[in-house]
């Protein structure tokens, strides 16, 4: 319950002490009331509390002024008539400022946004005092003004005060000032006030523009709610003067009234001449200050993306189809073997540019329509210097209509990468081949060019798994030179060891792709067929007993003959057991007198 209340009753305490202020000011001191306290108060109440509360407070700020008014000495019926003049003034202002605000908590920042507030003042001033005007005793059109302009400039100074004060109030500690700026401040107002003193006493000269000037300065260095304290400093010296002299411009020689409202139009014309220019110079000031933390931040963007294309060794550059402008960062002019010096644009760069460049240009001539980046590598040969390669990335940008208006484009030296690359795939080629020539000589018999016994073995146990696997004749035609022994001893080893290469030549030349011919011991040679039926393979052994027994006749090497052993794979053979009957069937050949060929049983 208190919750609800306490709000519209504190606005309804601080309207009736202040209201209470002004009449003793007026009445016990013999003062002028320059400005009406009290209607900025209930302003600020309206303004300070949420819309769907604004009933409750009516309700409450009704009675409250009703009865300090009745309580001061006026009329029980003018006392009421004044409250719902205050009470309909002070919401339609509140409504109409929120809206030109758009929102409770904003503060006035434009030049329209001063203009909507002092409208609202006066247009609502105008509903309370037309409301309020039939119940007035006196009905002059001073009395009129003075009563209205009070209103007005107690809403358009007093309201916006209290509210900073009691925002202050209710939120101690978040505010900005520190003590350097509420010191100058102070001194200005204190300025303002010696100021306002001799303004409102000299009457050689009038220094009101002085005060305007500074209300304007002080808008500007300290915010709006400055140039409402100089007028509040303002109104209070003349106030000060009117209970000292009888009159708030003792200088004018007229009655107090008049002099009160010469003031008061006087406080308005200050009010409206300063607000807007101070509202519009802050927007200005605002504008400034956030193009000069933009630049900042484009500048320290920049800096970063030049620290980034220097650390990564990057070249960037981008051109400027419509216009022609070029943009070409010092990285990249160095790149395409240009001085660095000529950045950012270095003018006709496309035949500046050494040998090789011109495949630049005919990238991005060809990829004038392409959407998306493109990349490629291309070389160039600066004059005394290596070979060059640099990759780029280029993207195109499109104007409205779809043409292209600029090539943006960044670029790596990659030689050293592709240098690199190519060592390195020579060095993998040759170790291949190296490889591949150790891997062969391991596997082949230096004396004949034969595969080796480990090798030839090797491919005999392939050939099994394949025959036990999908089927297929294989068969294995073991041979060995006659009477071997007896070469050595006659002719010498040397002659020997060209015999068994002649009897490998022959044997090589007799056998057909996919044949294997091994040598496999020292004068003992294997010859392995697979896919060819038995009768053929018989036939084949007995062409190389012929071949080798008549391969000799012209030649210097003393004429040798063979005797084979000949056995076909049955399932569930090893290599060694297909070799075992051959070397059977080749044992019984020499036994039936060499030069022979014996098929394993
Ligand atoms: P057979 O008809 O029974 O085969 O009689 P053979 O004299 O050929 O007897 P054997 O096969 O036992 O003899 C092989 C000889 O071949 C023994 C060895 O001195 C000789 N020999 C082995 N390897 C080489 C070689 O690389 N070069 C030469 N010149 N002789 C070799
Ligand atoms: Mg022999
Ligand atoms: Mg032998």
């Amino acid at each position: 319950m208190w919750r609800a209340l306490r709000d519209p009753v504190l606005a309804g305490v601080v309207w009736a002490m202040l209201a209470l202020g002004s009449l003793v000011l007026r009445d016990m001191l013999g003062g002028v009331i320059v400005v009406w306290a009290p209607a900025g108060a209930m302003v600020a109440a309206f303004y300070g509390v949420r819309q769907q509360h604004w009933i409750r407070l009516a309700l409450v700020l009704l009675p409250m002024q009703a009865a300090t008014s009745y309580l001061i000495g006026t009329p029980l019926l003018l006392a009421t008539a004044f409250a719902i003049s205050s009470v309909v003034q002070s919401a339609l202002i509140a409504m109409v400022s929120v809206r030109v605000l758009g929102g409770r908590a904003r503060l006035p920042r434009r030049f329209q946004q001063i203009c909507g507030l002092f409208a609202a003042a006066m247009a609502g001033c105008l509903a309370g005092a037309l409301i309020a005007i039939p119940f007035r005793a006196e009905q002059t059109f001073a009395q009129f003004a003075w009563w209205y302009l009070a209103n007005v400039l107690g809403v358009v100074i007093f309201a916006p005060v209290l509210l900073m004060v009691l925002r202050n109030l209710t939120s101690r500690g978040s505010g900005v000032d520190d003590g350097t700026v509420e010191r100058s401040l102070y001194t200005l107002l204190l300025g303002c006030a010696l100021l306002s003193l001799l303004a409102l006493q000299v009457h050689e000269v009038t220094l009101m523009p002085l005060l305007v000037a500074a209300m304007v300065i002080a808008a500007v260095r300290y915010g709006q709610m400055a140039s409402l304290l100089v007028v509040l400093v303002y109104a209070a010296v003349a106030t000060a003067l009117s209970v000292v002299s009888g009159s708030p411009m003792p200088y004018l020689g007229v009655s107090a009234a008049e002099a009160t409202l010469v003031f008061q139009t006087w406080m308005v014309t200050m009010l409206a001449t300063a607000l807007p220019v101070a509202a519009t110079l802050m927007h200005r000031q605002q504008l400034q200050r956030e193009l000069i933390a933009r630049n900042r931040e484009m500048r320290e963007s920049l800096m970063l993306f030049n620290l980034a294309e220097e650390t990564a060794r990057i070249g960037r550059w981008r051109l400027d189809l419509a216009g022609g402008r070029q943009d070409y960062s010092p990285n990249m002019l160095e790149m395409l073997g240009l001085p660095r010096s000529l950045a950012p644009d270095p003018g006709d760069v496309r035949h500046r540019m050494p040998p090789g460049g011109e495949e630049l240009f005919e990238h991005i001539e060809r990829n004038r329509e392409t959407l998306d980046t493109y990349r490629f590598t291309f070389c160039i040969r600066p004059a005394n210097q290596l070979k060059r390669v640099l990759q780029m990335s280029v993207r195109n940008e499109f104007d409205r209509r779809g043409e292209r208006s600029a090539v943006f484009g960044v670029a790596m030296d990659v030689t050293e990468q592709v240098r690199r690359e190519e060592a390195l795939d020579t060095a993998r080629n040759r170790a291949m081949k190296l490889a591949t020539e150790a891997q062969k000589l391991a596997n082949t018999d230096s004396l004949t060019g034969l595969p080796n016994r480990r090798h030839t073995l090797a491919r005999l146990d392939n050939m099994v798994v394949v025959a036990e696997n999908y089927g297929g004749p294989l068969a294995a035609i073991l041979f060995d030179i006659d009477h071997f022994k007896a070469v050595n001893d006659t002719h010498g080893h040397q002659t020997g060891d060209e015999v068994i290469q002649k009897v490998a030549q022959i044997a090589r030349s007799k056998a057909r792709k996919g044949d294997v011919v091994g040598r496999i011991g020292g004068e003992e040679f294997v010859w392995l067929i697979a896919g060819t039926p038995e009768h053929a393979v018989s036939q084949l052994a007995e062409r190389l007993c012929e071949a080798v027994g008549q391969g000799f006749a012209g030649t210097r090497l003393p004429r040798v003959t063979i005797s084979a052993g000949l056995a076909y794979f049955r399932q569930g053979d090893t290599g060694d057991c297909l070799l075992g009957r051959a070397d059977a069937a080749l044992y019984e050949a020499k036994g039936a007198g060499r030069n022979q060929v014996r098929r394993a049983a």
